[in-house]
């Protein structure tokens, strides 16, 4: 049975989580996100505490009412979404490895993606393509193996991916076998200081602009055949099962990790919602328009009682999906409606909070604007809404929607 009442643990960690965005995130958002550079001084601060690490995220996934995770995140977002993406962004590669690896390979390779507190280092999840973003089927990047030296050797072009090029251990999807679509995919670790694999473009993004975003461009990278995760055997026999049955032989492993990331990124537009939420209910009690207080006008009260029941809503599907996914696993699609859910209120009520502060939500001199752009893009990636939708509607059908 679902308990949604945290332990004492759980509220400790909040309330530190809680303390590092006060403290340390939220006074530096502002200038990071006119920088557009990725926060180093900050994200070196969070591995000195602990919270940016292997082990903190080795915690919080151990823990199996599954909330640690989406109730650390939320904090951490209500500080900032870009700082924040900048100390979430190597658990997607983590993520990666841990889905698709074997424990020996998480073993040697998560931890790289995160260094020490004395020297970070950083993560990459490559899956996205110039021609294939929501459809993760059709990626062009090969990955063909040189049997003599025991080698894979990697092409291709990545886009958009957090952390591109300047993170030390990029995890690389790539098509094995095309014409077996996403069955036929595995997942790669491109070691440190690996020859072929260089950054292409920044990208420069409306929000989360602390946060990392490039092309990686892979040119004959070669790598030892250990890193591919999961091994060669394992691949073998998925693809064998594949070509037999046409289709069926396991997962795809893109699919696999986003499948198990939703929630969280569910808490992180969770966190900016609130954040912008909490904000605008006391600016409505300040400021005085026609000789009363603004909150004192109906539009503007239900706008807020709307935000409040919208952002509970979001958390109570945030969790439950959490929880089931250590619990017996989604039946209908929960982990998607969770994000979906989070990512929509979060648009929404960052618009409202600009209406609620009027002229001054729209300059850049409050964080309600920045908010807004930065609730964005939880709308778009690791599935945009419709994507989500089409998930949600396959899983309560059992039919193949198109
Ligand atoms: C800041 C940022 C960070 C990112 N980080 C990463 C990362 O670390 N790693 C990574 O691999 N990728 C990353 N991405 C990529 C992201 O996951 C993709 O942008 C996203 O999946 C959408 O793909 P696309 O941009 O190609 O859009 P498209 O797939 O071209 O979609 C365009 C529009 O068409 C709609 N659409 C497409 N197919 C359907 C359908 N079947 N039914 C209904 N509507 C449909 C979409 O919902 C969307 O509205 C990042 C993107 C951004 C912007």
């Amino acid at each position: 049975m679902a308990d949604f009442l945290l332990t004492e643990e759980q509220t400790q960690l909040k309330d530190w989580v809680h303390g590092f965005a006060v403290d340390v995130v939220r006074p530096a958002a502002h200038e990071w996100d006119e920088r557009e550079e990725f926060p180093w001084p900050i994200v070196q601060e969070a591995a000195k505490i602990g919270l940016y690490g292997w082990e903190f995220l080795a915690n919080a996934m151990g823990d199996k009412s599954g909330l640690t995770l989406p109730v650390a995140v939320e904090e951490l977002f209500w500080g900032d979404a870009g700082i924040g993406m900048a100390i979430m962004g190597s658990g997607l590669a983590a993520a990666g490895i841990s889905g698709n690896g074997t424990p020996e390979q998480v073993m040697e390779w998560v931890p790289q993606c995160y260094g020490s507190d004395g020297d970070v280092k950083l993560g990459a999840f490559c899956v996205s393509e110039p021609d294939a973003g929501s459809d993760v089927s059709s990626l062009r990047t090969r990955a063909e193996y040189d049997e003599a030296a025991d080698e894979w050797v990697l092409n291709g072009t990545k886009a958009w991916i957090t952390n591109g090029g300047i993170a030390n251990v990029h995890v690389v999807v790539a098509a094995v076998d095309p014409t077996l679509k996403g069955r036929g995919q595995a997942s790669f670790v491109v070691p440190p200081g690996t020859k072929g694999l260089s950054q292409g473009q920044k990208y420069l993004k409306h929000g989360i602009r602390a946060s990392h975003t490039a092309e990686v461009v892979l040119d004959d990278v070669r790598v030892p055949g250990r890193c591919l995760l999961g091994g060669k055997e394992k691949l073998d026999a998925k693809l064998a099962r594949s070509h037999e049955a046409g289709h069926g032989g396991g997962g795809q492993p893109a699919m696999k990790t986003f499948e198990g990331t939703r929630p969280t990124v569910g808490a992180q537009a969770l966190g900016i919602a609130r954040a912008a939420y909490e904000f605008a209910l006391a600016y409505a009690k300040e400021r005085k328009a026609f000789g009363r207080a603004i909150i004192m006008n109906q539009s503007i009260a239900f706008k807020l009682a709307n935000m409040a029941v919208e952002i509970d809503a979001a958390r109570l599907l945030i969790w439950r999906a959490a929880w089931l996914a250590h619990n017996g696993g989604y039946k209908n699609g929960e982990g998607s409606m969770s994000k979906y859910k989070a990512s929509e209120v979060a648009v929404r009520v960052t618009e409202d909070a600009i209406q609620i502060l009027g002229g001054y939500g729209y300059t850049r001199e409050y964080p309600v604007e920045r908010w807004h752009r930065d609730a964005k893009i939880h709308t778009i990636f690791e599935g945009t809404s419709e994507i989500q939708q089409l998930v949600i509607a396959r899983a309560i059908s059992g039919l193949r929607i198109e």
